[in-house]
């Protein structure tokens, strides 16, 4: 066990970098971030941080010789990153599960290859590929680049012939997955951690709602019957066996047809996860903090139904900050502001969750400060 006292390290310098470095402050470990941004969120909290590359050699040497153990924050930290650290020290995801996750092309293979249901899909690498795809998945259809997209970035919408050129072309001829567009009764997702011994703790399934291709609410409980939702915790369950991962992820699904599917793993805590800093006894960033020392974990148990809103740099006009005296003044409602300096429309600027006695009373005052945000009452 590596306990209170000692170093950690995270890659990534983000708010999720920030929200586990808050919870491992809090603890009483000390943390250093990696990330390339000398304004980096999570950099300006940390006891230290280093403005470098993820494959700065240098860099990455006196980080594993000063942390006890390293995790990360997003998906796109280069795997072989990962394994020149795990030389060295602790270093929890591992390289394997998140080389996996971080490629759509592996990711979706890995899942169909374990049984594991997902959208109809294609593997495209070139024009040839594509049009044999498109007959395969059928349309509409969409075209994700298989490394680094985010938010709906690199996805284009394909509904006929045409716009299949036009779609291969706005990804720049990348390798890409095609993916059957589902009609979709609803989105769910788990978050959970499996510890290095194997154990796992599951929080209870959200529901997300996404505007533009980003998560915009995360509802919880959600809103999916009993028998779903223990269907969603026991498949992401197995996806971390089968990955043999230790840390948090989240797995997020497509309810169609009352069918669960397999939409993607992230191998970090998660957007959806949020809910959890407020509304259960363990965090998933203190939760982070527990896999990667060897802690045990920590109750994952809900302690109130609560909606969970992001806040988009869309709000921030002309740079200001929306006016939050009307959401603080609300005794039920956590506003958590992530420290970035610069507001950009879609950017992840904050969040805030509602705690209500029912998941339909916390999503009602959720949208009601959405609109007084937006100034439309
Ligand atoms: P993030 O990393 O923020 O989750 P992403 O860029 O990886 O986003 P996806 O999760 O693949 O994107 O897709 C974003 C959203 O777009 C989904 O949550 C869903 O609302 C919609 N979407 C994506 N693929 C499909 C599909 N095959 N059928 C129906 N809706 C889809
Ligand atoms: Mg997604």
């Amino acid at each position: 066990m590596i306990l209170p006292g000692t170093t950690l390290g995270v890659l990534g310098g983000g708010q999720l970098g920030r929200m586990f470095t808050a919870a491992a402050l809090t603890m009483g470990y000390e943390v250093i971030v990696l990330d390339p941004d000398p304004q980096s969120p999570a950099g300006r909290i940390a006891s230290a941080h280093i403005a470098a590359d993820y494959s700065d050699a240098e860099a990455l040497d006196s980080f594993a010789r000063r942390c006890a153990a390293i995790t990360t924050e997003f998906e796109n930290v280069p795997a072989a990153t990962l394994e020149t650290l795990a030389r060295r020290c602790i270093v929890r995801p591992g390289a394997k599960a998140v080389a996996i996750v971080q490629d759509r092309i592996l990711e979706k293979t890995f899942l169909r290859d374990h049984g594991f249901a997902t959208a109809p899909f294609a593997i495209v690498r070139n024009a040839v590929d594509l049009s044999a795809a498109l007959g395969n998945v059928g349309l509409p259809a969409i075209l994700k680049v298989a490394r680094l997209g985010y938010d709906g970035k690199g996805q284009v919408r394909i509904d006929n012939a045409d716009d299949a050129l036009r779609a291969w072309d706005a990804v720049k001829h990348a390798p890409c997955v095609l993916e059957r567009l589902l009609p979709l009764d609803s989105e769910v997702s788990v978050v959970l951690a499996r510890g290095a011994d194997g154990t796992i703790a599951c929080w209870p399934v959200g529901e997300n709602k996404h505007r533009n291709g980003i998560l915009d609410v995360t509802l919880v409980p959600a809103r999916v019957g009993t028998n779903v939702a223990r269907e969603a915790e026991t498949l992401a369950q197995q996806i971390a066996m089968k990955l043999d991962y230790v840390g948090v992820m989240a797995v997020e699904f497509f309810l169609s047809h009352g069918v669960l599917r397999v939409n993607e793993i992230a191998p970090r805590p998660h957007n959806s996860g949020h809910f959890t800093l407020d509304a259960c006894i363990t965090s998933q960033f203190e939760q982070q903090v527990r896999a990667l020392c060897g802690l045990p974990l920590g109750e994952t148990r809900l302690l109130s139904p609560v909606a969970m809103v992001n806040l988009l740099g869309d709000l921030w006009r002309e740079g200001r900050a929306p006016s939050w005296s009307s959401l603080l003044a609300q005794p039920n409602v956590k506003l958590h502001l992530y420290g970035k300096r610069q507001a950009r429309p879609g950017r992840k600027m904050g969040h805030y969750s509602v705690l209500a006695p029912t998941a339909e009373q916390a999503l009602t005052q959720a949208q009601a400060i959405q609109q007084t945000l937006a100034g439309k009452i």
